[in-house]
């Protein structure tokens, strides 16, 4: 569904709810005992103070937690809110579910890099159900037309901003993690740089230049390891490969460059685009889409791949950003 689409399910949406207001806007005047079949000449009672609608506790609906490493941790879609004064999105096309526990796996994350290292990731977590908001599209589409709701995408936005410019004031060089879970067929990490799968399916001299567009073309400039282009995706310093070697299969990786025709991909999304260095800049971004049974579907499952990431996502930070904790 387009975001014009949505748009339009959501003007005739309001459409349907300014006429229905209109029919309901003349009932109160016997509701409230103003003077039930006061005619033309009866007395007109007069308007008593309107009472604004109390503010959307938005700030709950976001867990923000500072980070002591250039590590910017988001989870848009595992929300577990869902407030009943809040309309489902509604537009045609839409996604509307969860991408079940990857709130608890990004919380899981982050205690195992304090564990490990003593240092945390920047953590934005969206605390709505996916129904209600999508923590990883434009406004329109993320809050279904509901206007109330623009606070908080701008809020939520505000917040990852904020993270990431947290995370360079730790070093100059970032990187944005949009952790997300899949129920595709083949049960695999899929590492997403906005390359789409035909691309990534090219071979590696035509592939290689495409990566300066990717969602880490600046790392593809300024890595401190040296590798750039195709190497970045699916080379032994790769973060699938890192995964892949961890015992998490991942594509690209180096044993898995590419989805075969007709296999499902995500090569990101929204935040995945905003955030990353696309057209350069010192923050990069990658989407990391979870499959569930191995990864996300039990507490203990859960604390070894969150073990992994932080194996891997340590060693990628001293490979290409040249940091590591001290
Ligand atoms: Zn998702």
């Amino acid at each position: 569904m387009t975001a014009l689409g949505c748009m339009r399910s959501t003007r005739l949406a309001l459409g349907i709810l300014a006429i229905l207001g209109a029919v309901g806007c003349g009932a109160p005047a016997d509701e409230d005992g103003s003077g039930s079949g006061a005619g033309p000449t009866g007395p007109t009672a007069p308007p008593g103070p309107v009472t604004p609608p109390a503010p959307l506790p938005i700030t709950t609906w976001v867990d923000l937690e500072d980070g002591t490493m250039p590590l910017v941790l988001i989870a848009p879609h595992g929300g577990d809110l869902a407030p009943a004064d809040l309309p489902d999105r509604t537009c045609t096309g839409c996604v509307t579910g969860n991408d079940t526990n990857t709130r608890a796996l990004a919380l899981a994350i982050a205690a195992a890099f304090e564990l490990r290292v003593n240092r945390r990731p920047f953590l934005v977590v969206n605390r709505l159900q996916r129904r209600k908001f999508d923590g990883n599209r434009e406004l329109v589409e993320a809050t279904g037309g509901h206007l109330p709701l623009e606070a908080f995408w701008n809020l939520y936005q505000a917040r990852i901003d904020s993270a990431v410019a947290g995370a360079r004031r730790v070093h100059p060089r970032a990187l944005v993690i949009d952790l997300h879970g899949h129920g595709h067929a083949v049960p695999r990490l899929e590492i997403g740089y906005l390359t789409s799968a035909s691309s990534l399916r090219l071979a590696d001299s035509l592939l290689g230049p495409m990566v300066a567009q990717s969602s880490v073309g600046g790392l593809h400039r300024a890595a401190a390891s040296g590798d750039s282009g195709v190497v970045l995706l699916r080379g032994p310093r790769a973060l699938g490969s890192r995964f892949r070697a961890l015992g998490f299969p991942a594509v690209p990786s180096d044993v898995d460059p590419a989805p075969l025709v007709g296999q499902d991909y995500f090569n990101g999304g929204y935040n995945t685009s905003r955030r990353g260095s696309v057209s350069g800049g010192a923050v990069d971004a990658i989407q990391i889409e979870t499959h569930y049974t191995g990864v996300r579907d039990t507490p203990d499952n859960r604390f070894a791949f969150a073990e992994a990431t932080v194996t891997a996502l340590l060693a990628y930070l001293q490979d290409h950003y040249g940091w590591r904790p001290l």
